[in-house]
Order: structure tokens, then C-alpha cells, then sequence
């Protein structure tokens, strides 16, 4: 199940990039020993307590396993352990961070930009939002399938936060949204291009028609979803959304999910590079051996991993980001695995099925008469599928947004736990069939 036909490039890369340093007189460095071998042999076994994330089986919550370039250029870069804090920190890696970064704004057709990477979707959020506030003040709206780090976020900024309705496919309503940016006085308005719980693509074209009539800035929480800009296939309103990503103020999208990397890789993407201003700091610590502006003046936090920008890099550089590449094959297989399940659920007679997925996330339920039913039932298939090898996620949905799809459901509860499944993993297209025919059985 693990590779580790790398550790053959990763060994032979090290001595290269020792190559560099011969100049300097040896010392002994730090090695493992016998005792630290011993160590590593119970983490292995420790390690073994993990749900088997890797494997197409695993077809549960948000996870994806890091390529192998990305683990070995991140190992590759541990030899040194950069802080791109700094130039200082670390010289090189800064410079594949901003091209790895640029080349994300280009992916959404940006041509000038401000950026960086940032620990994961939440940090750039709220770097995001803090700008914002900076920028126009003003309250943040986010819909009801909104990450809920953003009201947490906001109460954290100090900022008022109000929640937008979703209509029956869990897409912001524009016309509750609309009526919002009558009564109140709106700096952002959140557009999330893939929620987290459905995978729901909010029309990003129809809330920036109301910036015809409002003034309100634009940011796009694309965490989880937005290196699908890349697809070819997408529906209606996925594709229109995406579309127009290019005429939106900020951007986040989560590279540890759907951009192949190890955890602590998010990134936040400015289309104007002014807002630079706003991080302007005059730390005693921070020291500068260029003149160009380094990456610690444009991040809300300080020190971070060079190794995170290292593997993004070395990954974007074997697969590239274009609409029709290896990377986007990976993608669209992805959401074709989730459409294929879809098309099983609604065949079904067994089953409920709630909306097609835009992305690649899927969520149904086991039928029954009432909702309470329905939620006994999910969970006991999600236990009795992960006993079987199986691993599916549970969400809890509110009963407003299943009443359109499921007309003859008696609902006793204000919310419904149904099953949830990402397939994140293109080879989970090869394993439809499979993940269903153990479904079909354990339940
Ligand atoms: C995952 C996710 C986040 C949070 O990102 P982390 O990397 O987990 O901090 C925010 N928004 C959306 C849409 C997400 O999917």
C-alpha cells in the first residue's frame, strides 16, 4: 500500500544537494542510532491505528494522499528545514514558494497578484478576511454550507458575520443574499466554490452581477475546490462560477487538499498587490538582506515550512496545472468516480439520493419513512461498512435542505445524518463498483 521506490531518488538527490556545502570543513552531524530505530518501530506500529487513508477503500472525509514527488521533495528539503519567514530563512525555497504561487494565480488567470502559502485553508481565510476589513470594513457574509471557521474567524477579527440561506442544491440563495445588501451595511461577501459538508458550488456569476448595484468585496473560499477551474466537464453553474473566479478580490485554495501535498500547505491570493500595505510591520527581528519585498512582510504569520513550498513546487513542476493534463485527468476521474456513485444511489430503490454532486463529494441515506429512521440507519451502515474494510463519512444535513429532495419523508428532527463520501483519490473511478457492492452488503 505504501511507496517507497522514491526513497531510491531521495537518497541520491540528498547527496546531490550535499554537493553544495563540500566547501564547508565536516562536523559530526546528528544520525539515527539503534535507539532511534527502535523509536521509529513503534511509531510504525502506533501508525498502524490510522484508517487506511491512502487506499480507494478509504472513501470517507477530505483526504487525499500526498504525491510522491511532494513527499520526497519534502523530505528532501527537511536536510535544511527552510523558514520562509524570511530570505534569511530561507533563500531558496522563498523563491519556489513565489513561483509555486504564482503559478496558482495563473491557474486562475491572474496576471498580477500578491501571495504566499500559509499553514491551511483556515489561516488564509482569516488573512483574507482581516484584509478585508482593512480594505472596506463593513460585515462578512458567508452562506449556511459556508466553512464554519468563517463566523469563527469573524468573532476572532471582531468583524459582524451573518449566514446567507442556500437553496435546495446547498448553493447560496443571491436573492436572500440580495436582500442582505439592502438592510445592511456588507464589506465581503464569502462565495465558496466547493463546500466542504456537499461540495456545492455557490453562482459566483449571479453575486457578482449585484456588484453592479452594491459595493462589496468578493472573497472566494476555494479550499477545497479550486483547482477544479480545470475541468472541462463541470455542470452549469459549477463551470459559470468558475468562469468568472478571475474578476474576485481574494482567493484561497488548500493545496493539502485536492493539490497533492502533505498537511500545512493552504495559500491566499490578492488580485491587487497594493493590499501589501496593510502588512507593513517594523520588527526589530526581521532582517533584511534584500531589498525586494520577502515573504514575512506579506504574512500574517511568521515562521513557516519551506518544505511545504519545496514539494508544491517540485509537484507543480511533474504536473503541471492545465486543463487537460495528468493533474486535471486526476480531477475529472475523481468527479467522474462521484458521479458514478451518484448514478448507483439514484438507481437504487433502497436509497435516497440528495443533489448531484458538482464536484466530487457524494451524500445519500438509507430510505425509511421517518427522518429519525434515516439517521439510525446512516450511521449504522457507516459502522458497518468500516467494518468491512469500507470508510464513508457522516454528515448531519439540515431537514430544510432535504424536504426538496425527499417529498415522502415524514421529518421528526431538524436535522437528518446522512452518509457522506469525497472521492478524492483518482483511482477511485476503478473501485465505483467495489465501494458500492460492500455498501450493498454491509447494509
Ligand atoms: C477545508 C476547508 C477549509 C479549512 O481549511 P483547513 O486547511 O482545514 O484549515 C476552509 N474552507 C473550505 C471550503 C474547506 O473545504
Amino acid at each position: 500500500m505504501f511507496e517507497t521506490d522514491g526513497l531510491a531518488a531521495l537518497k541520491s538527490s540528498t547527496e546531490l544537494l550535499a554537493q553544495g556545502f563540500t566547501d564547508l570543513p565536516e562536523f559530526d552531524s546528528p544520525h539515527l542510532d539503534a535507539g532511534a530505530a527502535a523509536v521509529l518501530s513503534d511509531v510504525a506500529r502506533r501508525m498502524q491505528e490510522n484508517y487506511p487513508y491512502a487506499h480507494p477503500l478509504y472513501a470517507g472525509q477530505m483526504l487525499k494522499p500526498p504525491h510522491p514527488i511532494a513527499r520526497a521533495a519534502y523530505s528532501l528539503a527537511m536536510q535544511i528545514n527552510p523558514n520562509n519567514h524570511a530570505l534569511d530563512g530561507g533563500r531558496a525555497s522563498s523563491e519556489l514558494e513565489k513561483e509555486a504561487v504564482a503559478n496558482l494565480a495563473a491557474m486562475f488567470a491572474w496576471d498580477s497578484h500578491i501571495g504566499h502559502l500559509c499553514g491551511g485553508g483556515t489561516m488564509a481565510n482569516m488573512e483574507a478576511l482581516w484584509i478585508a476589513r482593512q480594505e472596506l470594513g463593513g460585515a462578512v457574509v458567508a452562506s449556511e454550507q459556508a466553512h464554519y471557521t468563517h463566523s469563527r474567524l469573524t468573532e476572532v477579527l471582531g468583524i459582524p458575520f451573518h449566514s446567507v440561506p442556500v437553496n435546495a442544491n446547498a448553493q447560496m440563495d443571491v436573492a436572500a443574499l440580495e436582500s442582505l445588501l439592502r438592510q445592511e451595511k456588507i464589506g465581503t461577501v464569502v462565495v465558496t466554490l466547493g463546500t466542504t459538508g456537499v461540495g456545492s458550488v455557490d453562482p459566483l456569476h449571479k453575486v457578482l452581477e449585484l456588484r453592479k448595484s452594491h459595493s462589496f468585496r468578493i472573497h472566494v473560499d476555494a479550499a477545497y475546490g479550486g483547482y477544479h477551474c480545470l475541468l472541462d466537464s463541470l455542470a452549469d453553474n459549477a463551470r459559470q462560477a468558475f468562469a468568472q473566479i478571475a474578476d474576485v478580490d481574494s482567493i484561497v485554495i488548500d493545496p493539502h487538499k485536492h493539490g497533492l501535498q502533505p498537511y500545512g500547505c493552504g495559500c491566499v491570493l490578492f488580485r491587487d498587490p497594493q493590499i501589501g500595505r496593510h502588512y507593513k510591520h517594523e520588527s526589530p527581528y526581521t532582517y533584511f538582506s534584500s531589498d525586494e519585498l520577502h515573504l514575512g512582510e506579506i504574512s500574517l504569520e511568521c515562521s513557516r515550512p519551506g518544505a511545504s513550498a519545496t514539494a508544491l513546487w517540485a509537484t507543480q513542476q511533474l504536473q503541471p496545472m492545465e486543463r487537460g493534463g495528468e493533474f486535471a485527468r486526476g480531477l475529472e476521474d475523481s468527479r467522474q468516480a462521484a458521479l458514478a456513485l451518484y448514478a448507483r444511489i439514484c438507481d437504487d430503490h433502497s436509497q435516497l439520493s440528495i443533489v448531484e454532486p458538482e464536484l466530487d463529494i457524494v451524500l445519500w441515506a438509507p430510505k425509511a419513512v421517518k427522518a429519525s429512521e434515516i439517521s439510525a440507519l446512516s450511521s449504522n451502515a457507516f459502522e458497518q461498512c468500516a467494518a468491512n474494510n469500507l470508510h464513508l463519512a457522516l454528515v448531519h444535513l439540515p431537514s430544510t435542505l432535504l424536504r426538496a429532495h425527499w417529498t415522502g419523508v415524514e421529518f421528526d428532527a431538524e436535522s437528518v445524518t446522512c452518509l457522506r463520501s469525497c472521492l478524492m483519490k483518482p483511482e477511485h473511478l476503478q473501485w465505483v463498483e467495489k465501494i458500492w457492492a460492500i455498501y450493498k452488503e454491509s447494509t
